[in-house]
């Protein structure tokens, strides 16, 4: 089997607003700590998806799904990253909107399959050749020269390489480049380049000095095939649908995500379900021979209630097999007509999926957990904010909703900065108050103006 450098696909603007979400800072005894993981508040409803967090471990979940009911901007998104987070750091997690499925290009239970796959992992381990040692030299970029025997000029990267026995420099390919910037290497890291077919692959950290090594290596290479300085367990961490993009690009190239190389042959230029079926049989395999670990990650599907018959139907489905994440829905609708029918039930969903449903409430925040939650943001955007202005924000979320207060810090830091002032004062918050409409006054200003717009 071969593996290549994966790129991961993972949509990670979504949840840029929660990284200071660790956990759900809960106890020991399951009971939740008043703030903690990044959490505030939101006690209950942290405790029980403690629990379902303990369900899911003793995979009691098989075939169910959790249900977030609660206001806008009460922590649904963040407590579903918070599950994941518990269930581990590499389990991945994958947000979508109901809507999302309306697309005019692809069919709705097409974007429903591809999110599942994007939850669902595959943790990879192989024994691989590397070359270990510090890094004594490194050109910043490509050096041009002239290659022996071939009277053409190539390009490669300079690295000194300092093993047990001695330094070598190493003049690499250049597919190298990406793997070294990615990874931040300098000089004096301890690094491993993982040699394939003559190609460098991959470059990683490691932590300390082999003992036991042997490095036999020649001056001036492309890494030379076969020849082993060090076995090196390399573990890699790929969701079903990297595989699916990285199987279905055209063939050629090993620049952008290739993976598992020749797995399947010839390369196909779309993700169709043939590609998936042959994908997890291959998967399958590799699990049955000990190489490859299912890691089941998190879906959260916010707005469930904008979903229609036809996703419920092949949600009800999708829960049932064996390669099926863990599904968290959100929504903050009562009871409502199930979208594309007249039938009113709980939530918009049919009744034979919420039998199916572990169903956990948020519930709102009082304004001094709204003041704390601000400042977390705060701390972790660099922003600096006094008490009044704290409190002036908290105010203003109250008003409208925490999710415009948190989203107000970024322009108000923006004033501040043009002003020449090192912190956000509560001036800066009342202007981009003023500048930036929350969701509600932004429709009600629509509604009453609504004789001055094109309809
Ligand atoms: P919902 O899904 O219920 O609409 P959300 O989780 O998407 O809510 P936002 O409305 O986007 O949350 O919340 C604004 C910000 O506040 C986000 O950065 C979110 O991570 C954070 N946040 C929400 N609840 C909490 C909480 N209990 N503790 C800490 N941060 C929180």
């Amino acid at each position: 089997m071969r593996i290549e450098e994966v790129a991961s696909t993972t949509k990670t603007q979504r949840i840029a607003t929660h990284t200071h979400i660790k956990g759900l800072g809960l106890q020991e005894n399951g009971e939740p700590h008043p703030m903690a993981a990044g959490f505030v508040g939101q006690e209950q409803a942290r405790e029980a998806c403690g629990i379902v967090v303990g369900m899911i471990r003793q995979r009691k979940m098989a075939g169910r799904a959790l249900l977030l009911t609660g206001a806008p901007g009460t922590g649904k998104t963040a407590l579903a990253l918070g599950i994941s987070q518990e269930l581990g750091t590499k389990v991945p997690f994958c947000p979508m909107v109901g809507s999302e499925v309306y697309s005019t290009e692809v069919k709705k239970t097409e974007v429903l399959m591809e999110h599942f796959r994007r939850a669902i992992g595959l943790r990879i381990k192989e024994n691989k050749e590397v070359y270990e040692g510090e890094v004594t030299e490194l050109t910043p970029e490509f050096t041009e020269s002239e290659a022996a025997g071939y009277g053409k000029v190539v390009s490669h990267v300079v690295i000194g390489l300092k093993t047990v026995k001695g330094t070598k420099q190493l003049k690499l390919d250049p597919t190298i480049y990406d793997s070294l910037q990615k990874e931040r290497v300098q000089v004096g890291d301890v690094i491993y380049i993982e040699a394939n077919s003559g190609a460098v692959k991959r470059v990683g950290r490691c932590d300390a000095y082999a003992t036991e090594f042997d490095l036999e290596a020649e001056e001036y290479v492309p890494l030379p095939k076969g020849d082993v300085h060090k076995r090196k367990e390399i573990v890699q961490d790929v969701t079903l649908h990297d595989l699916d993009s990285a199987n279905a690009r055209p063939a050629g190239g090993q620049d952008i995500m290739s993976v598992m190389g020749q797995m399947l042959k010839p390369k196909k230029t779309e993700i169709t379900d043939k590609l998936r079926q042959e994908i997890n049989r291959v998967v399958n395999r590799y699990i049955d021979q000990g190489v490859a670990e299912l890691v089941p990650g998190v879906l959260f599907i916010d707005e469930v209630h904008m979903l229609d018959m036809e996703c419920f139907t092949y949600l009800n489905r999708a829960l049932e097999s064996s390669l099926a994440p863990i599904v968290i829905f959100a929504t903050n609708r009562g009871i409502c007509e199930i979208r594309g029918t007249d039938i009113a039930s709980p939530h918009g969903v049919p009744v034979d999926l919420l039998d199916r449903l572990v169903i956990i409430r948020t519930l709102p925040y009082t304004p001094q957990e709204m003041v704390q939650i601000i400042a977390i943001r705060a701390q972790v955007e660099g922003i600096s904010i006094d008490e009044e202005s704290l409190a002036y924000l908290g105010e203003i979320g109250e008003r409208t909703s925490l999710r415009h207060a948190v989203q107000l810090l970024t322009p108000s830091a923006v004033l501040a900065a043009t002003n020449g002032r090192e912190g956000i004062s509560r001036g800066d918050l009342e202007e981009s108050d003023g500048l930036f409409h929350d969701a509600k006054s932004s429709a009600r200003l629509l509604h009453e103006q609504a004789d001055k717009y094109i309809t």
